[in-house]
């Protein structure tokens, strides 16, 4: 199945960009703060970012990979960073795999909207493409 991973594919081609992420590590939505969601004053940056599943970092540019891991790998891993950032704290277990669950099927459907090889660019839920597949 196709996944999102972190990439430095196209980074620079707008003056916002940014990329604290580990290339090739995969990625999630993260949750965008009030600052950005009202798109008033200052924006900080966080509604254009994907973030890094191990480094814990954003990136605003992700890659659609075809990957061979499993459902059950991918729940795995994104069970395990959300719960080292802390996002899983004081939730009820039924709460806290919905959460793991939305976070993982949320990448999913992204993902597969898309070509493998094609570098995505998030605003406020939207993608939109960077690079085609195969335009490097
Ligand atoms: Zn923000």
């Amino acid at each position: 199945m196709k996944v999102l991973t972190a990439t430095e594919a196209t980074q620079g081609t707008r003056a916002d960009d940014y990329s604290w992420t580990t290339p090739g590590e995969l990625v999630m939505f993260g949750a965008v703060c009030a600052s950005d969601l009202r798109g008033t004053g200052q924006p900080c940056g966080c509604g254009r970012a994907f973030a890094g599943l191990h480094s814990a970092r954003a990136t605003t540019t992700a890659e659609v990979v075809e990957s061979a891991m499993s459902l059950d790998d991918l729940v795995l891993a994104f069970r395990d960073s959300l719960t080292c950032g802390g996002w899983l704290d004081d939730l009820p277990p039924q709460d806290a795999a919905e959460l793991v669950q939305l976070s993982v099927m949320e990448m999913l459907v992204v993902a597969d909207r898309f070509p493998a090889g094609t570098v995505i660019g998030t605003h406020l839920g939207s993608q939109y493409v960077r690079q085609e597949a195969g335009a490097r």
